[in-house]
C-alpha cells in the first residue's frame, strides 16, 4: 500500500493540476476561479466537484461565477464588494482631478478679470487699440472658461452614471448574495438577519412566528429518481411556499431540503392555520421531474415557535426545530407547535432516523 502523501505535497499537487485544468478549459486566472478549482479538485464537497466535473469545454465566467456563488457565497459577495471599493476610489479620485484643475483654470479666469480691470482704471492710457486687445482678452478667457464648464459638466454626468452603475451592480450582487440560486427565495445568509431582526422590536418578539419545514424521506425521492429530479422537487415546493405566502412573510431556504418561514404580525392558531395550508397544498401536488412523469405524493413536516416563546433567535429556531423532530418522529406530514411539547426541546436528528 502507498502511504499517504505529506498534505503540502499533496497541496503542491493539486495546485499544479489546477492551473493545468484551468488553462485547458480557457479559464482566466482570478483568485476566485482558482478558489473554485481547488476546492473541486481537494474534493471537500462533492457536490462542488461535480458541478465542475459538469461544467463546458470553455466555461464562460457568468457559468463559474454562478458556482462561486453557490458554493463561496461570502468570499465571493466580498471580492465584488472589494472590486466595487477599488471602482469608486478611483472615480472619486478622477473627480477629484477634475475638480482641481477646473478650480485652478477659474482662478486663472479671475486673474485676468481683475488685471483688465486694473488696466480699465487708467483711463489716460487707454488707446482703441489697447481697448480692443483687452475685450478679446476678456472675450477668449470667457469662451475658454465657459467652453471648460461644459467639459466638466459632461465629465461630470459621465461619472454619475458610471458611479450609478456601480451602485446598481453592488445592489444586484447583495440580492445575489442573499438569494438561494437553486429556488430563488432567501438564503440562509438573509434568514439570519432577518430572524435577528425580530428580537431588536418588541412588536416583532410579540407578534412573530417561525416555522421550519423540511421534506418528508427526501432521500428517497433522490435515490430512485436522481439528484436533478430531487432538485426541480425542491423547487417547486420552494414555488408553492412563494407564491402561496401572505404579505410580511419571509420564505428562506435554510439548507438542502430545509425551508424556514417567518411569519409577522400573527397569532399561534393563525401561524397554525397557514403551516397547515401549505402542508395540504404540497400533499396534493403533483411533481413534474421529467416529460410525462411524476414522482408521486411528496409530503412536509413542520415545527412552529412563537418568537415570545424564545429568549432570542437562536433560541426560536432551535425550539421550532424540536417542534418539526416531534413531527417527524410522530409520524411525518404534519405540524407541531412548540407550545405543545411540555418544555421538551433539545435536538436529536439521529433519533426519526431509526423509526
Ligand atoms: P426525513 O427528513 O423525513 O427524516 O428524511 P430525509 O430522507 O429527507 O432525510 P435527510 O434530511 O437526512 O436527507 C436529506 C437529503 O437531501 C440528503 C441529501 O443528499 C439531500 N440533499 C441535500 N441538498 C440537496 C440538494 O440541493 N438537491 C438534492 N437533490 N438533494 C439534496
Ligand atoms: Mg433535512
Ligand atoms: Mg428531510
Amino acid at each position: 500500500m502507498q502511504p499517504a502523501a505529506a498534505p503540502l505535497e499533496r497541496s503542491t499537487d493539486i495546485a499544479t493540476t489546477v492551473v493545468t485544468m484551468m488553462r485547458q478549459l480557457g479559464v482566466m486566472g482570478l483568485p476566485r476561479n482558482y478558489e473554485i478549482f481547488y476546492e473541486a479538485l481537494a474534493g471537500s464537497n462533492p457536490e462542488l466537484s461535480l458541478s465542475v466535473i459538469a461544467l463546458s469545454n470553455r466555461p464562460t465566467q457568468d457559468e463559474l461565477d454562478l458556482i462561486g456563488r453557490k458554493f463561496f457565497a461570502q468570499n465571493h459577495g466580498r471580492g465584488i464588494v472589494e472590486h466595487a471599493r477599488d471602482v469608486l476610489a478611483h472615480e472619486l479620485e478622477e473627480v477629484a482631478t477634475l475638480l482641481r484643475a477646473e478650480r485652478s483654470h477659474v482662478e486663472k479666469y479671475g486673474k485676468i478679470l481683475d488685471e483688465t480691470s486694473g488696466g480699465l482704471k487708467n483711463r489716460s492710457a487707454l488707446s482703441r487699440e489697447l481697448l480692443e486687445k483687452i475685450v478679446s482678452a476678456v472675450s477668449n478667457a470667457t469662451s475658454s472658461t465657459i467652453e471648460r464648464g461644459r467639459y466638466v459638466a459632461n465629465a461630470l454626468t459621465e461619472k454619475t452614471a458610471e458611479l450609478e452603475t456601480v451602485k446598481s451592480k453592488l445592489e444586484e450582487y447583495k440580492r445575489l448574495a442573499d438569494t438561494d440560486p437553486l429556488t430563488h427565495v432567501w438564503n440562509r445568509r438573509a434568514f439570519d438577519t432577518e430572524i435577528a431582526r425580530i428580537y431588536s422590536s418588541n412588536k416583532g418578539i410579540l407578534f412573530n412566528a417561525l416555522i421550519l419545514a423540511d421534506i418528508d424521506r427526501f432521500k428517497d425521492i433522490n435515490d430512485r429518481f436522481g439528484h436533478p429530479a430531487g432538485d426541480k422537487v425542491i423547487k417547486s415546493i420552494a414555488n408553492i411556499f412563494h407564491g402561496s405566502a401572505v404579505p410580511g412573510m419571509f420564505v428562506a431556504r435554510t439548507g438542502g431540503e430545509e425551508f424556514a418561514i417567518i411569519v409577522e404580525g400573527v397569532s399561534e392558531d393563525y401561524t397554525f392555520e397557514i403551516a397547515e395550508r401549505f402542508r395540504l397544498l404540497i400533499e396534493q401536488s403533483r411533481f413534474q421531474i421529467g416529460q410525462d412523469m411524476e414522482c408521486g405524493p411528496v409530503t412536509i413536516s413542520m415545527g412552529i415557535c412563537m418568537a415570545s416563546e424564545a429568549t432570542g433567535p437562536e433560541d426560536l429556531y432551535t425550539k421550532a426545530d424540536s417542534a418539526l423532530y416531534r413531527s417527524k418522529i410522530d409520524g411525518r406530514n404534519r405540524v407541531t407547535r412548540h407550545s405543545t411539547m411540555g418544555g421538551r426541546s433539545g435536538k436529536n436528528w439521529m433519533l426519526y432516523k431509526q423509526d
